[in-house]
């Protein structure tokens, strides 16, 4: 294999130089700026697209958090492991309910708004596998308010540069040295001291995906190539309802529906799945469905008849509803599981660092 896929001169090309590049400007991606610029640094940040497309920006549900009363980090732990089944590097799961919950309420304190009952108290959603009711949420555009919020955070204090794409990573005796960069017309080199890949997950290399890009997991190419040694490639996380419509794209319809109440049925209406169970087994369970001919639909009505009003708290599900002529049909949704998350990828300390000086990897990649 060559080590680089392109070809190019580095002594030919235009040049900068800068303290610490962060490739993707997604909720991993702007975190590390923010704390970057509270230690001095101003990084510059690449992405492959403007600001506003990136899968945080899609996230829906809202984010899990051991805050409420009847809940513990040492619970949301116990939650995890038991879905993981086995296979999870326990310190790593210890750091995210911990340091996952003072993000959290840091991020509060600063400012962000999650949705609050008439009293005030924030209100919390369930998911699949959680014990508690650990889920907060803004509406069902959660990463959309987070995404933002952090980026009005620190947008006057770092480098940004979008519509370009990462083509070669350069190193040297596996030490980081710079970045080739280039869009449709231009190409250019970036010599920093270090490199964070925030640049998300590779799930729509599988034609039934979620993800906001067409292209995904580019990066991870860059990678290998420059001797960045990756980790459980298969481990892909099926989201079990995304719409289902031939021949269109695979829209997520958030698992927040399910944890409100709403049911998956088959053809003959019957449910067949408890629909809190993980996600591997729910869209395991929906798949065999498909294998043997039959449809699977999910039955938004027992929110309704709760008293939730779809538009008002699923603004984001109402409106791709609608474009589908399906919002007087929320009995009989029609869904199927779609690729949604990368779980392997570049691997990586619980610090981030990766097995070549001065990279770093965070996030979903
Ligand atoms: C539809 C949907 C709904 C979701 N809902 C939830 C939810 O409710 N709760 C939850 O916890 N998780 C949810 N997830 C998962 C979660 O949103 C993602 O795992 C998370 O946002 C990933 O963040 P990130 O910063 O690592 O990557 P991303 O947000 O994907 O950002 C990647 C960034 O890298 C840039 N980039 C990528 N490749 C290159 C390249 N080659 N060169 C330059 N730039 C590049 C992109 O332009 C982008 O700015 C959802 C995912 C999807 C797709």
């Amino acid at each position: 294999m060559y080590r680089y896929l392109t070809e190019f001169n580095t002594n030919n090309l235009p040049f900068e130089k800068i303290d610490t590049i962060i490739v993707g400007a997604g909720l991993s991606g702007l975190t590390v700026a923010k704390y970057l610029v509270k230690l001095g640094i101003k990084p510059l940040i690449i992405t492959k697209k403007e600001i506003g497309i990136s899968n945080s920006f899609l996230a829906q549900g809202g984010i899990a958090t051991a805050i409420g009363k009847d809940d513990s980090p040492e619970l949301h732990f116990l939650d995890t492991v038991k879905a993981g089944k086995g296979i999870c590097i326990e310190n790593n799961v210890i750091s995210m309910v911990e340091t996952g919950l003072e993000e959290v309420i840091n991020l509060i304190n600063e400012g962000l708004e999650f949705d609050k009952d008439c009293k005030g108290n924030l209100k919390l959603t369930k998911e699949g596998a959680h014990s508690r009711s650990r889920i907060l949420h803004i509406k069902d555009k959660t990463g959309y308010y987070m995404t933002k919020f952090l980026f009005n955070q620190i947008k006057n204090k770092i480098y940004l540069i979008t519509g370009y794409f990462i083509d070669e990573i350069l190193t040297d005796e596996n030490r980081f040295i710079g970045v080739v960069i280039c869009n449709k017309s231009l190409r250019k080199v970036i010599y920093a001291k270090s490199l964070v890949l925030a640049s998300g997950g590779y799930s729509p290399i599988y034609l039934r995906n979620t993800s906001a890009y067409k292209i995904g997991g580019d990066i991870i190419g860059n990678a290998f190539r420059a001797g960045i040694y990756l980790k459980d490639m298969e481990f892909i996380q099926f989201h079990p309802t995304a719409l289902y419509i031939e021949n269109q794209p695979a829209y997520l319809l958030t698992e927040a529906l399910r944890g409100e109440g709403a049911v998956l049925v088959d053809e003959k209406g019957k449910r067949f799945i408890d629909e809190l169970k993980p996600r591997d087994e729910v869209a395991k369970a929906i798949y065999k469905k498909y294998l043997n001919g039959e449809k699977v639909y999910l039955d938004l009505s027992p929110i309704v008849k709760k008293g939730i009003s779809i538009k008002e708290r699923y603004p984001t599900v109402y409106k791709l509803l609608k474009t589908y002529g399906l919002e007087n049909q929320i009995n009989k949704v029609p869904v199927s599981p779609a690729a949604h998350f990368s779980m392997g990828g570049i691997e990586a300390t619980s610090y981030g660092r990766t097995s070549v000086d001065g990279i770093f990897a965070v996030g979903e990649v």
